[in-house]
Parts: structure tokens; sequence; C-alpha cells
């Protein structure tokens, strides 16, 4: 596979090291990677021993064995995930270790598997991720997301061209949004966070009631919880304040909607990539905050199990605004890649909220959690919504209306 130069590469690494996860000196580090970037992680993992990592853990995988485990292993298996699996993401959570995931699949890696299987394997991976799952979801570590290319993840972006050429303009986007391709990307980045800061203090100050969704499709109210906090952009860790950014690329600002404050439909606008399959052309149809109704084109029965996970899987958990002029937006491209495909478009999330998007919610317990509207579920999955058709109106406290997004993009001008 051809590679980009070593050096943009080390820039990557550099960013996702410093800008990502702020690798602290004698600070642990664990990579979660793929095999088929062993060359991308073997840069990361040098460049941050020299930044004084205590130690490097990489957790490899592979799509191939993956999908070859869901051929051949029964459901049973695939529903027990060994005590020691869970023990090794909470040693290094507990040990103060900073989290960096290098993640790339191939979207369709479990086309055709039985739905039933995929379900049961993900539902249990859940359950034993939920106490690791709480450190992330409280920023209580420092963790990040980035992606890299696979052959098989850049052909379904460019279908109409040879391996060697979709995953070469892969690299050539993925560095062009990233800003990896910047003179100086980490100053880039502090830059673009400033921006995020400055609208999710805004939003902050507002405490919209309540924001209603049109667009083609869509007809949707989503109250918000008393007291929401719109985070975006750098995050904080609880303990030690050590500012980290979860996602690269991020564009968005969100928060949490009220789990028993949502009304009316809502349809997708990208295709949406659920372990291994990609559910596309869906609506949802809530009453009272609760899926009541759906409709896919595409992956019907992998949404109906992704609904089925539990009690909160039904109700939503995210609700967050990108300007349709993104520049992942801008590239035209769908990714089949969640992290690329919601920052390029206002997206829910059904599932889990993050407890600390209402005052205080860190320290809640999760009756309280429950009696401030922020949802409980093992699942956190976000889907995409917004397009160049959407606006968007925020209901203030005294019942008066303004316009949030008109045609996808801000309506309001930040200062
Ligand atoms: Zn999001
Ligand atoms: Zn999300």
């Amino acid at each position: 596979m051809k590679m980009p130069s070593h050096e943009s590469l080390e820039k990557y690494a550099e960013l996702a090291l410093s800008t990502g996860v702020n690798l602290q000196k004698n600070q642990l580090l664990m990579i979660n990677s793929t095999i088929v970037g062993a060359e991308f992680t073997r840069i990361v993992a040098r460049k941050a021993f020299e930044m004084g990592a205590k130690d490097v853990h990489i957790n490899w995988s592979d799509d191939e064995l993956t999908r070859m485990k869901y051929e051949y292993a029964d459901q049973e298996t695939l529903s027990e995930v060994p005590e020691w699996q869970q023990q090794k993401f909470t040693y290094f959570a507990e040990n103060g270790a900073a989290i960096l995931s290098i993640r790339s699949t191939d979207p369709d890696l479990l086309k055709g598997i039985d739905a039933g299987k995929v379900a049961a394997s993900n539902k249990a991976r859940s359950e034993a991720m939920a106490t690791f799952r709480n450190y992330t979801m409280n920023d209580r570590i420092q963790w990040s997301i980035v992606s890299i290319p696979v052959p098989a993840w850049a052909q379904k972006i460019f279908p109409n061209e040879t391996e060697e050429t979709a995953v070469e303009k892969l690299w050539k986007q993925i560095f062009s949004i990233v800003r990896v391709d910047r003179e100086d990307p980490v100053a880039a980045w502090e830059e673009h966070n400033q921006n995020l800061i400055t609208a999710r203090e805004y939003l902050n100050k507002k405490q919209y009631q309540k924001l209603i969704y049109k667009a083609p499709g869509t007809d949707l109210e989503v109250s918000l919880p008393k007291g929401h906090v719109w985070k975006g952009g750098p995050a904080k860790t609880v303990e030690g304040g050590v500012q980290f950014n979860p996602n690269m690329p991020t564009e968005e600002v969100f928060t949490a909607p009220h789990k028993y404050g949502v009304d009316g439909t809502v349809a997708s606008t990208k295709p949406l990539n659920y372990g291994g399959n990609v559910i596309d052309n869906f609506t949802l149809t809530f009453k009272e905050g609760k899926v009541v109704d759906f409709t896919a084109e595409e992956g019907s029965e992998t949404l109906q199990h992704l609904l089925e996970t539990d009690e909160g899987s039904r109700r939503l958990g995210e609700l967050a605004l990108v300007p349709h002029e993104s520049p992942i937006s801008q590239s035209g491209l769908i990714f089949y890649n969640t992290l690329y495909d919601e920052n390029a478009s206002c997206h829910l999330a059904l599932g889990k909220a993050y407890p600390n998007n209402v005052e205080g919610g860190s320290d809640m317990s999760e009756e309280e959690l429950d009696q401030n509207g922020v949802n409980h579920s093992l699942s956190h999955v976000d889907f995409m919504m917004g397009s160049a058709d959407l606006d968007i109106d925020g209901v203030l406290e005294d019942g008066t209306t303004e316009a949030v997004m008109r045609k996808g993009s801000w309506a309001i001008t930040f200062e």
C-alpha cells in the first residue's frame, strides 16, 4: 500500500498525541489499532516514547479475523466477553493511561452475517465495556479517536478507483479535514477549538427550552433539560484538568436532549455504519422521547436490533449541531464512518447521554440523571440528519422563538 510521506505521517502522529490525547510525560498510552495500520501505529508509538510515555500498549485488531469469528463461532460464544478483556481496559483507565483509538474498518465488514449474532455480540461488548465507558463518557481519562485509510473503507468511498488510488485519495482527504496539511496543524487546531468554544458558550447562555427541526421528512421537537450544557471542541479531565480532543476531526457542538421530551419524525440524511452493517434512508418517529415507529430502506433488521438493545436505546442521548459548510461536508463525500460523517452533519444519537451535558451530571446517580432527563443505555449511536435543507428554531425560556440554523448553516452570529 502506498503511504503518504513519512513527514506527514509524523505530523499526524504528533497531532493525535498532542492535540488529541495530550499525552503527558510518564503517562501510559494504550492504542487500539488495526494491523493494516501497523506502519502508522509504529510511528505513533515511537513519537509517544519520544514525548516521554511511560509505556505504550497496543490492542491489535484485524478485520479478516473479526469476520472469521462471526462466521464460525456460535451466538453464545460471541456473547461472551472474558473478564480479563474488560480488566485490561479498566486497568489502563485506573492507572491514568491516555487512550488513542486508530479506528479504521471496512464499513461492510459483517455484511451477510446473521444480524442476531451481531446484535448479541454488540450488546455483550457494550455491557462488558460499561465500566470503561464511564471513564470516557465522564472525561475521567484523556482519550481520542482518529482514523487512517484501510483499502476496503477507501474503496467504499471511491468505488471507481483502484485500491491504491482510493487509499491515496482518502489519505489526502483525511489530512485536509484533520488539518495535517496546514503549516502548523497544532496551531490550526487551537484556532478551530476556540471557534467551537465560542459557539458552545453562546448556546449555554441561551438555554433554549426546545429545538424545532424542519427538513424534508423531518418534523421534530426536542426539549432540552434544565441546566443542559453544550460541549464541543476540547474536553478537560475532571481531576487533572488536562485538555484533550476526543474526536479528530470534530466540528460539532452538542448537548443532551431531554429523554422524555422528543416528539415527531426525523429522517436520516447519510448512511449509518453500525457494527459492520450499513443502515440507510431511515426514519424514526418519537412520542414523549421514545421511538414508537421506524422505517429503513436498507438495514432494517440491524436498526431494529439496535433499538431493542435495551430500554434506553429507543431514546435520544445526544443532539449535535454542525454547520453544513464544515470541511467534511464540503468534501461532498459520504465516508461510511461515523467519526467523519457525524462531523459533516447535524446529528442525534440513540442511547446513552454524556452525564456532563447537564450541570453536575457527572456526580448524579442513575435516578437523578433520569429525573433530569438524561438518558441511560448500553448503546450510544450517532446518526446523521442534517443537510442543506435543515432549518432549526430555538424556543427560549419566555416562549419566544428564534432562528438557530437556516438551510443547514448557523443563523446566529457568534461573538
Ligand atoms: Zn456527536
Ligand atoms: Zn455521539
